[in-house]
């Protein structure tokens, strides 16, 4: 066969603005829109072209034009304002370097630790790892399928933002995630466009030495190689892995072509290349995290990877490495819905990770207990993170307690409220999903520092003084470009299919911005329920063909190929939108991506949002919404509880629990149809002089109460606060003097649960009786028995809360203490005392003890407890 070399010939660059190219290769421009003003001005249709990406634009551009922008003052002038953003950007000081000098002047500088040699010059170590399947940064490139990606890029933003030093990885996927086209006959079809890495903004990375990074990761029976590739997003670095390369097998080469596509032994092979390939890939770079954020199951084989460091390299007994695995390791779980959680069979984990055993020190029966599922009998990679990490956490306040319920069963003993998973409620990356508009209005009306304060508890008052015809001429701007964009698209996939020319130019009086639209965008995964307003479409045709006060509706979405009744969903509205008394007025826009998403969440009037509870972990296109002055209409789930205040949006339907799925519908479409038909409709429509004066108050209340609370800024400091900084600080404790904090903890835990049986509460009494006043001590007393067990080893303390007919909530604690010189002490019996005053109310109340180290993560770490018996 001939052999061929490939050279690319590439344009000239002008020296005047060579550093367009820096421009292209960092994911800032993703957010910045004047880097996207500056690729428009050169040539706008070839930015279209490209769709948007800078590097493919930057390979296509002719020399002509750029020599054009080269030479025109007024390019020139906006090149340097964008270069100056840019470098302002990159070097002014950060929220992380106020807080570490703040910290050095506080004398906290963390002591050196031997082998810490790599300490900055602050002293202090820390660096973030986070480990993700998906990353959806910009629609120049789908590494994303839905929610999780976009979470995923928005973190990594903000991590920048804030100056964190962290470190993300994931795969590179030669195909990502497939493009929606819908056919003549209304249904998905999946078409995975090639992507050519040369022409994303990534390069190849470098070791120290100035060599490609190639790591390898061993499946059975053979080594499998992955490429690394590095990509800037502002101030930080995102590592992706690529088993695209000639050293592989072709079959193996495939292993990173679709982001969740191929059967379970793809799925496995690419979860170890992300895991236990990511974790050898930092290593090469020479990168020694210090926190390890798993962002969902997908990654979490990093903690085998890990574990095998630990006994192999460092010689610790599994146990111990154990320990020390726990104190810097962060799980975030994403969805209680099961298909969400991957579980692999044993007889797969024993084909993939059969040598993994004897590594580890353990026997076959003894890695499986590390994530065996005992109702399915598999291993599952939710419970492999949420056994081994030390922090666990969920996405809103709601999927907190969710998660805290469907993971009780770890936790038999203790109360549900305190199973340790906390939860960290989901933000967006402001800049990234703000109109540039909307922009401008808060730079005229919020002051220089608005962009700081997108992380603030409090609402932005300021939103009040926007001239309510300002924000409403602005919002009208955006759906009629949202409306542009729409007809665009269905002209498109016309043309696409073939269709007639009537039915092609029919499209261009498809939606009228002046009408109230509604729009529902998100995966087709049949709980969201997209078809709830198709139950009646009688009573749908009447409120959408009223003459006076009509309703319009755009959807989009892509059902995962292997989810036939979302398909079948996608059909069902694409059929809706032929029905005559639909026709464009309900309308379906294929390949839901980023780009489509930013145009409906800042173009439509309500953003609809109806899963059935309690299945939405968080859901955040609410909140790009909001932040455009777009009304949220949503069920009570996930992150919708935590904003709704009674006037900033819609909550519709309820979160009672009900006899079946069926029923919950019908409650939930009549509650919708009556809220539109009573509030939304006739409020909207309630106009003088065009402008619907009580609805933009509306608007203004949405964007003052959710936009400075559900941002990535606020939700990365708060990981930042609750668990980046621990982690990091217990992973330098626990690594000191050759990990003898590990090692006394492992110990530690071992004794307890040896000799937890011995301890016992004997007796309990109280100085009330069953009625008291309120603000009156109640104090308890109680005599307990620890055997073998230390004082020091276990916390006893008074558990009380709000007894309710569903049990006790509301728990809350008060330490006990001993009381001195106790005659029964010989004996092994110890006295506690603690008191407690309540407010009015029944409370339930109990002592207990548990045990207690100052290295436990948090109270059960040891989900051991010992209750009084009976009061
Ligand atoms: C924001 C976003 C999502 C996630 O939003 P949900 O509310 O979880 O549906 C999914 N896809 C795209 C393209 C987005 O922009």
């Amino acid at each position: 066969m001939a052999s061929y070399r490939t050279v690319t010939v590439i344009p000239r660059m002008p020296g005047e603005i060579e550093r367009l190219r820096e421009l292209a290769y960092n994911l800032y421009f993703s957010w910045d829109s004047s880097v996207v003003d500056l690729f428009k001005a050169i040539n706008q249709e070839l930015w279209e072209q490209v769709y948007h990406n800078p590097v493919k634009f930057l390979l296509r551009v002719s020399e002509a034009d750029l020599q054009k922008a080269a030479s025109s003052e007024q390019f020139l002038a906006q090149y340097r304002q964008v270069m100056n953003s840019f470098d302002k950007y990159m070097q002014q000081p950060t929220w992380y370097d106020t807080f570490i000098a703040r910290c050095s002047c506080d004398g906290q500088e963390t002591k050196k630790e031997p082998g810490n040699d790599k300490s900055n010059t602050t002293g202090r170590n820390f660096l973030i790892a986070y480990f993700s399947a998906e990353f959806g940064l910009h629609e120049s490139y789908p590494t994303y399928s839905g929610g999780l990606g976009l979470l995923a890029g928005d973190h990594c933003k903000a991590a920048s933002d804030l100056g964190l030093p962290f470190v993300g990885v994931g795969l590179l996927y030669k195909h990502g995630y497939f493009t929606q086209l819908i056919n003549r006959e209304g249904r998905q079809e999946a078409h995975y466009r090639y992507q050519n890495f040369n022409k994303l903004p990534i390069t190849p990375a470098l070791d120290s030495s100035g060599k490609e990074v190639v790591i390898s990761v061993e499946l059975p029976g053979r080594q499998v190689m992955a490429r690394v590739w590095h990509m800037k997003v502002g101030r930080i670095n995102i590592y992706f892995l690529d088993a695209d390369i000639s050293a592989n097998s072709q079959k193996d080469r495939e292993l990173t072509g679709l982001l969740y596509g191929g059967d379970s032994e793809t799925r496995i092979a690419q979860e170890i290349l992300l895991g236990i390939g990511g974790v050898r890939a930092l290593r090469a770079l020479g990168l020694a995290p210090t926190v390890w954020h798993i962002n969902e199951g997908h990654a979490a084989f990093l903690l085998l990877e890990r574990l095998r460091e630990l006994v192999e390299g460092q010689n610790l007994p599994f146990g111990v490495a154990r320990e020390v695995l726990r104190a810097d390791t962060l799980f975030t779980t994403h969805t209680p819905v099961p298909a969400g959680h991957d579980i692999f069979s044993q007889e797969m984990i024993d084909r993939y990770f059969s040598n993994f055993y004897e590594k580890l020190g353990i026997t076959r029966e003894q890695f499986m207990q590390l994530a065996l599922d005992q109702e399915h009998g598999g291993f599952n990679m939710t419970l492999l993170a949420l056994r081994q990490c030390g922090f666990s956490n969920g996405v809103s306040r709601l999927h907190g307690a969710v998660s805290r319920s469907m993971f009780h069963h770890l936790y038999r003993d203790i109360p549900v409220e305190e199973v340790p998973i906390g939860h960290v409620t989901n933000g967006i990356h402001t800049l990234t999903w703000l109109a540039p508009e909307i922009r401008d209005l808060f730079d005229k009306y919020l002051g220089e520092m608005w962009e700081r304060m997108i992380a603030g508890s409090s609402d932005w008052e300021q939103v009040e003084d926007i001239p309510g015809r300002e924000l409403w001429g602005i919002h009208m701007d955006l759906k009629e470009k949202m409306v542009l964009l729409a007809r665009r698209h269905i002209h498109q996939q016309r043309v696409r299919n073939h269709e007639t020319l009537d039915r092609i130019k029919e499209v261009e009086s498809y939606l009228r911005p002046e009408v109230l639209t509604i729009g529902f965008a998100r995966r087709f995964a049949t709980y969201k329920r997209a078809g709830l307003l198709f139950r009646d479409k009688e009573r749908l045709a009447a409120l959408v063909n009223d003459p006076e006060r009509p309703l319009q509706l755009i959807f989009a979405g892509k059902a995962h190929p292997a989810d036939k009744p979302g398909q079948e969903l996608i059909k069902l509205i694409n059929d809706v939108t032929e029905d005559d008394r639909f026709r464009g007025k309900v309308i379906f826009l294929e390949n839901y991506d980023i780009n489509i998403s930013r145009y409906l969440l800042q173009g439509v009037d309500v953003w609809l949002n109806t899963p059935r509870p309690p299945m939405e972990a968080s859901g955040t296109s609410g909140m790009k919404a909001a932040l455009n002055g777009v009304l949220n209409c949503s069920v009570p789930d996930g992150w919708w509880p935590e904003a709704y205040n009674g006037e900033n949006g819609f909550t519709v339907g309820s979160d009672w629990e009900f006899p079946d799925d069926d029923d919950r519908d019908e409650h939930d479409f009549y509650a919708l149809y009556a809220l539109l038909e009573k509030v939304i409709i006739p409020v909207y429509y309630d106009q003088t002089a065009g402008l619907p004066k009580k609805w933009v108050n509306w608007m203004k209340k949405s964007i003052k109460t959710i936009a400075p609370y559900f941002s990535t800024r606020r939700m990365v400091l708060e990981y930042t606060n609750n668990y980046y900084m621990r982690a990091s600080e217990r992973s330098q404790i626990f690594c000191a003097e050759g990990y003898k904090v590990g090692s006394e903890l492992y110990e530690l835990k071992k004794f307890l649960r040896e000799n937890w049986h011995k301890v016992q509460i004997s007796s309990v009494e109280t100085s009330g009786d069953e009625n008291m006043y309120p603000g009156e001590k109640l104090t308890v007393r109680a005599t307990v028995e620890l055997g073998p067990v230390s004082q020091t080893q276990v916390c006893v303390e008074i558990v009380y809360g709000e007894a309710t007919r569903r049990g006790v909530k509301m728990v809350k604690t008060a330490p006990m203490y001993k009381e001195e010189n106790t005659n029964g002490e010989q004996q092994g019996r110890l006295v506690y005392t603690g008191d407690i005053s309540l407010p009015q109310g029944t409370y339930a109340y109990t002592v207990r003890v548990r045990p207690y180290s100052p290295h436990f993560a948090h109270y059960f770490e040891l989900p051991l407890v010992c209750w009084a018996a009976s009061l």
